[in-house]
């Protein structure tokens, strides 16, 4: 990965407008493409092999617009970086046709007006680790008065609301694992359509549900998060508790507080429980996890993959047996009620008693992208949830740029931020064109 100039994207069909970012977040997929992690199984078939500008979590300003309906320059957006047929010229697939966009079957094909599958993995429309990339109207959605440090979270909640709602309530009690963005963005969309469910949330913040990070995961020395006071961010969010452990922990403890009854197979492996949790949203999707949550389903409960697994052995007998019904949740688009998940996204991240605003915890200028990735890789760990990288049109930048304190800051030292207001650091920010 490396900064470099290149030009100005230039919309060259209606409807198509030039963003430029605010806030761009870095997220566990862009992880796996900067480390060159290998892609899992079949989905190598969908890998874009070209260089390309990453960043798909984007808040930001149109700057350019011709031919449009509605978007017109100036207007501050939410972006759903999916393209489908439409947006590349092609003719549209079955999927597109029926609404559910985010199915396109022509992902991996490229059209006359773009390629790829999303913006940040395209190379005609770019991405938003830049100063500048294109997107169609119809991927817009008017920030208004969001800010940007709730506007960038638009991708990943609208990924966390699709994940909790194929989950048709069955029951009174959910497992979360996980404490990345993720996992917080499901806790608080499950608590915001649940008032009363009771939630846990199972992470091990020694880190082996971080397994596919590649070389560049070691932990900058300096770097160590607070663990209680993650707990308490967590549980602010609206989990019920938030339980720290190994799998095995987990499945015991979670047996003791809801009342489950622990059964030991005869092999040795690891406990199932019996009158578990009705449903488990899996924002890890490791092999430790996949094995942990399908042990604490009770029968007829549901298991959400909310994250990218890659190949696993997993328990197909206790699916089997118990019923259970596994699904995968890797998008957004159009929910059953007919409503556009980015539309539901909005909504609540308009609304300001929706308790997100500790998840954006780290902020760095493109030109610090080494530092910025260490401190994405290193995660709950290091106190770091949502890292993001500043554009030339972020909200804050002038104001703390005047700040004299954060001037103190060593330059190579990632700041830790409080739970409720990120920081930046200021040098090595200069304005250039394009990037
Ligand atoms: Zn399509």
């Amino acid at each position: 990965m490396q900064v470099r100039q290149v030009p100005v994207p230039v919309p060259q069909a209606p409807g198509w407008v030039l963003v430029t970012p605010a806030l761009a977040g870095i997220c566990a997929g862009d992880l796996n493409l900067v480390s060159g992690a290998a892609a899992p199984s079949v989905l190598s078939a969908y890998e874009h092999r070209a260089p390309v500008i990453p960043g798909h979590e984007v808040v930001g300003v149109v700057a350019g617009a011709s031919s449009t309906r509605w978007a017109k320059e100036g207007d501050r957006v939410l972006v759903e970086p999916t393209l489908r047929c439409t947006h590349k010229g092609l003719p549209e697939c079955a999927r597109c046709r029926a609404g559910d966009t985010h199915l396109c079957e022509n992902r991996d094909r490229a059209g006359a007006l773009c390629s790829g599958p999303s913006i940040g993995n395209s190379e005609r429309a770019g991405g938003g680790w830049s100063e500048g990339f294109l997107a169609h109207e119809d991927m817009l959605v008017p920030a208004d008065t969001i800010p940007d440090q709730r506007g960038v979270l638009a991708e990943p909640l609208a990924s966390a609301v699709h994940a909790v709602l194929h989950w048709h309530r069955r029951g009174d009690r959910a497992a979360v694992l996980g404490a990345g963005a993720q996992a917080r963005l499901v806790v608080a969309s499950l608590r915001r359509l649940h008032p009363d469910l009771d939630i846990t949330v199972l992470y091990d913040t020694r880190n082996p549900w971080r397994p596919r990070l590649g070389p560049r995961a070691r932990r900058p020395a300096h770097m160590q998060g607070d663990v209680s006071a993650d707990f308490a961010a967590i549980r602010s969010m609206g989990a019920s508790r938030v339980l720290r452990g190994s799998g095995e922990e987990h499945l015991r403890r979670v047996a003791e507080i809801l009342g489950a009854r622990v059964l030991a197979p005869q092999n040795g492996a690891l406990p199932v429980l019996d009158g578990g949790v009705d449903a488990v949203f899996d924002c890890h999707a490791s092999a430790e996890s996949l094995e942990t949550g399908v042990r604490l389903l009770r029968a007829g409960g549901m298991l959400v993959l909310a994250a990218r697994p890659s190949l696993q052995l997993v328990e197909w007998p206790l699916i089997w047996a118990r019923e259970l019904t596994v699904v995968g949740s890797a998008l957004y688009g159009r929910e059953s009620s007919g409503h556009r998940t980015f539309a539901i996204a909005r909504e609540w991240l308009a609304d300001t008693a929706f308790p997100i605003d500790s998840l954006v915890t780290h902020r760095f200028p493109l030109e610090d992208h080494e530092a910025a990735i260490s401190v994405a890789v290193a995660g709950v760990s290091a106190g770091a949830v949502k890292v993001v990288f500043e554009g030339p049109a972020a909200e804050m930048r002038v104001r703390m740029d005047a700040e004299p304190a954060a001037a103190d800051q060593a330059i190579d030292v990632p700041l830790l931020l409080h739970a409720t207001s990120a920081h930046t650091r200021t040098g090595a920010r200069t304005a250039s064109n394009g990037s």
